[in-house]
């Protein structure tokens, strides 16, 4: 994508400590980037201004649709503005696009610090991708006994010897772990890990919607990132994922413009759709392509993995990632990735349970059947003709059946 410089720092490992026991800690030989955020929103903005983006100040308000121009209202404004497509980037505040069913998702919540410290304990070349211990709750029961049913953990990016992002983290939960307990939990682990907080830099309040129903779709609006469901719902990862969809969608979008039209306003030169009809199915098409079935069915499995994180405790959370990160690097890598398609997710799936241990084989079975038979009410639209394109593609072929064989091109011999 060519944004490499616009990661400020790279730990060239990452290690998950399990408890202080016989799990143990694991090494992930992965590296972990932090992004730095205005650089990459500059990188960006400057790409846009080059390629001739026009901005407009001002915050939208609603949209409405008529003989295939969408017209998007703005806020404390009698502006407006016309166009034959619109792409509802507005996060998780889901501003335009439409939703059939209740959007109820689960949260992935954390409350961190980017701190100057006397002193930690972390090694500088190592991202603490997940602490799951415990030992620094011993003498505060209530902390405890909230931590043992609906555990967090630490995440933790040392920069210096001295500065040091922590972060308490509950991976989801429905719902969500309020802030004034994630601060309880990370003020009690820094106590115990004897790391003395000079001055705070920087302070994150994180709340992700993971999961929950995607937008209806098809419809006239478009969607991408946030509003459209692309939050990885296993794991509350979106940016990369949505990096990569972009130009899909572009594409997509830049194709249904560029199709000549018959009866296009502008006598086609425009490729704008002349009538709703025609918008809708431009609109259709672009989100076949922001998610085609494949991401539909892999997205019905990590919302099943989300629904079996949703229900496990910290013991049950441990023998998990224990199980998770013995798999081969191909499976784990691919499914934080959002890599793996449907049916390496299923090897994933077994490779999983193969791995785990009995006790946790009978909890995976019991708090996942639920979530298992929901995403088989999920994926079974997506067995048969999901978007009616093989139906179109059947008439078609029928079509191309019944008309006589085209007579050759006419040749040139000079
Ligand atoms: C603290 C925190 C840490 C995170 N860490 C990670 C991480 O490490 N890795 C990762 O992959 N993800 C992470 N996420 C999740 C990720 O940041 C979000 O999923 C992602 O930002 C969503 O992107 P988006 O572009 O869809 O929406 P946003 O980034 O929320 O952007 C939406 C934009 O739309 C604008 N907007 C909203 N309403 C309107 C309106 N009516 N009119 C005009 N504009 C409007 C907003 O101002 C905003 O600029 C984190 C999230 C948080 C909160």
């Amino acid at each position: 994508m060519g944004l490499s410089d616009c990661l400020e720092v790279i730990w060239p490992k990452a290690k998950v400590f399990l408890d202080s026991d016989n799990l143990g800690e694991k090494f992930l030989q992965r590296p972990y980037g932090r992004v730095d955020r205005p650089k990459l929103k500059r990188t960006l903005l400057e790409r846009c201004v080059a390629a001739g983006v026009t901005f407009m100040p001002g915050k939208v308000d609603s949209v409405s649709h008529g003989s295939g121009v969408s017209t998007v209202k703005l806020q404390d404004s009698e502006a407006s503005i016309s166009g034959a497509m619109v792409l509802d980037a507005t996060g998780h505040s889901r501003r335009l696009v439409q939703f059939d069913k209740k959007f109820d998702p689960g949260y992935q919540g954390a409350y961190g610090i980017i701190a100057e410290v006397e002193s930690h304990p972390f090694e500088l070349d190592t991202m603490l991708f997940m602490d799951w211990r415990d030992d620094h709750l011993a003498s505060e029961p209530e902390i405890k006994a909230r931590n043992d049913k609906l555990p967090t953990f630490l995440y933790a990016m040392p920069f210096s010897k001295t500065k040091v992002f922590l972060e308490e983290t509950s991976l989801v939960a429905r719902p969500a772990v309020d802030f004034p307990d994630l601060k309880q939990r990370l003020d009690a682990r820094m106590k115990h890990l004897g790391i003395k907080v000079k001055s705070i830099e920087e302070e994150e309040y994180c709340l992700i919607p993971m999961g929950g129903v995607l937008p209806t779709h098809p419809q006239r609006v478009l969607g991408i990132g946030g509003t459209a469901g692309m939050v990885h719902p296993s794991t509350g990862f979106m940016v990369s994922r949505m990096l990569g969809v972009a130009p899909t969608i572009a594409d997509a979008i830049v194709e249904q413009l560029s199709k000549p039209r018959d009866k296009a306003v502008d006598a086609g030169a425009s490729g704008r759709p002349a009538s709703e009809a025609e918008a809708a199915a431009m609109s259709a098409a672009v989100w076949r392509a922001a998610w085609p079935v494949e991401r539909l069915r892999q997205r019905a499995f990590f919302t099943f993995g989300m629904d079996v994180l949703l229900k496990l405790n910290l013991q049950e959370t441990r023998s998990f990632f224990n199980a998770f990160f013995s798999l081969s690097a191909f499976h784990w890598h691919g499914f934080l990735s959002a890599r793996l398609g449907f049916m390496q997710l299923i090897a994933f799936g077994l490779s999983l349970f193969a791995n785990s241990s009995n006790q946790a084989r009978a909890d995976l079975l019991v708090k996942g059947l639920p979530g298992l038979l929901g995403m088989l009410l999920e994926l079974a639209p997506t067995m048969g003709d999901y978007y009616g394109v093989r139906k179109e593609q059947k008439a078609a072929a029928a079509a191309a059946r019944t008309q006589p064989a085209a007579a050759p091109a006419p040749m040139s011999t000079r």
